[in-house]
């Protein structure tokens, strides 16, 4: 048996994020267990697109070191149709990003997996192999398939599908991440952003791999889901643990450091009451993306293509309202994508 104060399950960007502003509001006997170590944990983290936006980053309060290459504008091409958004955001080396969050907790860190966990009034008993633990509070960053959102919360994400995520060689140096959508591609779309030193993140959100020649190519979960029940007591979620990664856009990065944050600060508070009300009303994590993702998921090659005929001539918020208003039905479609990319990426 460990005491410790507080026990964060997995050192993911949510975790290590949680365990540094632990640190920062001075919090102390944090312990991280991670189940993964070396060249699985750091390929299991490569397995990403890499892309945040300036203002989730900004929020975040992560440290900076890590941002590579700035991104000015997202295009998503349809048929014929280009159409540019402007945004201000970065890529980022997620790895480099895990290590300072890392370096700057002071929180010690365990390899073991988490089997199980349960709450009481004596407190919170995690299993990690023969150790037991035995903690105050215990956030749960434990990714895709939480052992700590089934065994606490018993909630089930909505949408869950593996993601495939290919380096290839090519121009890291453009400031434009491009998702091109067709029904050609599982999942209805691919993207393909900058990297760092001459590679090319290039993806599909479902399905198999078909990149000729990968450097590397990564699969991994993505969840998404509108239970928005993160705290239990003493116990949270946060991260894809907690859900929070859009489905529209699937961007999860700058959910998962700012909710390892607010959590954080909830803890070195008392009361995590204020972490579970941010979940709640944060339009980021609205249930109507769902709604659209519904929508969305209807469409087919003729749908897709005229969804995106009033922006021909480029994109515009005067184009997006009247694309809005020709096509009503879509709505939410139309205002699902420019609040996910413009702010939620
Ligand atoms: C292919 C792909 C591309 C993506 N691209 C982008 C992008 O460009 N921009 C963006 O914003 N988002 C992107 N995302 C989403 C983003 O990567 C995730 O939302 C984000 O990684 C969530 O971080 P996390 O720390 O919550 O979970 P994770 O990164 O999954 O970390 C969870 C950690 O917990 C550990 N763990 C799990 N179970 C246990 C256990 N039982 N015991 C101990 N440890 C455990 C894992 O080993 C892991 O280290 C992408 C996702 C995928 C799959």
């Amino acid at each position: 048996m460990v005491d410790c104060n507080v026990l964060i399950v997995g050192s993911g960007l949510a975790g290590s994020s949680a365990a540094y502003h632990l640190r920062r509001l001075g919090v102390e006997g944090v312990v991280v267990v991670e189940r993964m170590s070396g060249d699985s944990y750091g390929r299991y983290h490569r397995t990403c697109g890499e892309a945040v936006s300036d203002r989730l980053f900004a929020l975040s309060g992560a440290p900076e070191g890590c941002r590579v290459r700035r991104i000015r504008k997202i295009r998503i091409t349809c048929g014929d149709v280009d159409m540019d958004i402007p945004v201000k955001g970065h890529i980022i080396d997620r790895e480099r990003l895990l290590k300072d969050l890392r370096d700057g907790s002071g929180a010690e860190f365990v390899k073991v997996s988490l089997d199980s966990v349960k709450t009481d009034p004596e407190g919170i008993t995690a299993v990690c192999g023969d150790t037991v633990y035995h903690c105050r509070y215990l956030i749960g960053a434990d990714g895709a398939f939480s052992r700590v959102r089934r065994d606490v919360f018993g909630t089930v994400p909505e949408v869950r599908f593996a993601a495939v995520n290919n380096l290839v060689k090519g121009d890291s140096d453009s400031d434009t991440i491009c998702f091109e959508v067709s029904t050609k591609y599982p999942g209805a779309y691919r993207w393909d952003f900058p990297s760092k030193d001459g590679l090319r993140s290039v993806g599909y959100a479902v399905g198999r791999d078909s990149v000729e020649d990968p450097v590397e190519t990564g699969i991994r979960y993505i969840v998404s889901g509108t239970d928005r029940r993160v705290v239990e007591g003493n116990c949270c979620l946060v991260g894809d643990a907690a859900m929070l990664a859009n489905p529209l856009c699937y961007g999860g990065i700058g959910a998962a450091l700012i909710s390892g944050r607010k959590a954080a600060e909830g803890i070195a508070g008392g009361d995590l009451s204020g972490y579970a009300r941010w979940v709640r009303k944060d339009i980021m994590f609205d249930r109507h993306f769902m709604d659209a993702l519904e929508t969305f998921k209807g469409w087919g090659e003729a749908d897709y293509i005229d969804a995106v005929r009033p922006f021909r001539r480029g994109y515009s918020l005067l184009r997006g309202a009247y694309a809005m208003l020709r096509r009503p039905r879509w709505a939410n479609v139309y205002m699902s994508i420019w609040m996910a990319f413009g702010k939620g990426w």
